[in-house]
């Protein structure tokens, strides 16, 4: 079987759940190759071999955490000269996407992003695009080079299958422009203790109709009742009831998790374009007619102040 190599997303070895989707995904093209970037392989080892790396390629060096992006292109062109693989998977976030161009570029390869499924064709992979705001889905293959495929993070469960997991030394040999972008400085996020919207599996969404920063709190009680991150219409965002990095849609965040909870959000385009790939979408409005009813699996028409939090309670009497 061929190698397919997984870059690895990671912090300090802790491996994001969006590699474990990617090594299930790959497992479908050959043999997963993972390629640990960084400080934490033998952390992350276990996992990724759970997941189904045959192989851990792992590299570590002051490069990767002082300097952007291009140390870890030229890592990964090390992996690609070792291992011949037939392609190479990152996540759609936006580190990797950049990642991902800059290897293509490097190594005269067709790139695809945001995938939404792969699966293996008769001359290469094939990978599922859902465009147009989600109007089309497309399926294209790379027909240059080996491909470079980013895929949507909850695009596929993970799903373990051990395999053997051997943690090899990459050996790399930075290039000139590896150290073109020098990280100055560096402040960690204030934790919410939510997941992170892009990666969630469930998010609960409100707009302009939550009418107040703190009436968010209840958009937060009833994320907090199902494990999920708040996302926000941009409405919602620019009247600075939500910080921007929560925005959903066409200038926020594109989110594709398997439940999508929008309250009180009325469905514009610009929005459903960053929500619309979510596989279960419910929609709270207290009108009916609003746009959202229509790409909505399940509406409850009612006000928001009144549903929310007796969903809230249902949920949490359910759980505890
Ligand atoms: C170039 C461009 C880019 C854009 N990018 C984005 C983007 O990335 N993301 C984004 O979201 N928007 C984006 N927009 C804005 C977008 O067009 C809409 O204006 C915005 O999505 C509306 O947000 P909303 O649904 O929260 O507000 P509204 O459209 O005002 O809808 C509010 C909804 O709340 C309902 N409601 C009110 N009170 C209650 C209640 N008590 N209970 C239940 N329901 C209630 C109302 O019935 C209504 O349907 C963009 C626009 C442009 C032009």
């Amino acid at each position: 079987m061929a190698d397919i190599l997984v870059h690895v997303d990671h912090a300090d070895g802790d491996v994001r759940k969006p590699t474990l989707e990617l090594l299930t995904l790959a497992r479908r093209l050959g043999d997963p190759v993972a390629v640990h970037l960084g400080p934490g392989a033998e952390a992350a080892a276990p996992v990724l071999a759970e997941h189904g790396a045959v192989r851990i390629l792992a590299a570590d060096a002051p490069e990767f955490t002082d300097y952007l992006v291009a140390p870890k292109v030229d890592a990964l062109a090390s992996a690609v000269d070792a291992v011949s693989p037939a392609a190479v998977l990152l996540a759609s976030s936006a580190e990797a996407k950049e990642i991902a161009a800059r290897l293509a570029v490097r190594l005269g390869s067709g790139l695809i992003t945001d995938a939404v499924d792969l699966t293996q064709g008769d001359e290469g992979p094939l990978a599922v695009q859902s465009v147009f705001a989600a109007e089309f889905t497309t399926v294209s293959r790379v027909t240059r080079g080996i491909p470079v495929i980013t895929v949507k993070p909850n695009s596929a469960a993970p799903e373990a299958a051990p395999a053997a997991g051997a943690l090899e030394e990459l050996a790399v040999s930075f290039g000139p422009l590896a150290t073109g972008t020098r990280v100055v400085s560096r402040e960690p996020r204030q934790s919410t203790g939510r997941p992170e919207l892009t990666e969630a599996a469930i998010v609960v969404s409100g707009g302009r109709g939550v009418n107040g920063a703190e009436n968010f709190a209840l958009i937060e009680a009833l994320a907090d009742s199902l494990g999920a991150a708040v996302g926000a219409s941009r409405a919602a965002v620019d009247a600075g009831w939500y910080p921007h990095s929560s925005q959903v849609g066409q200038t926020g965040k594109t989110v594709s998790p398997q439940l999508y909870i929008a309250t009180g959000i009325s469905g514009a385009i610009q929005h459903r374009a960053g929500m619309q790939t979510s596989k279960t979408i419910v929609a709270i409005n207290k009108d009916s007619e609003a746009p959202i009813f229509e790409l909505a699996d399940y509406g409850v028409v009612g006000d928001l102040f009144t549903v929310v939090p007796a969903l809230t309670d249902e949920i949490t009497s359910r759980t505890s």
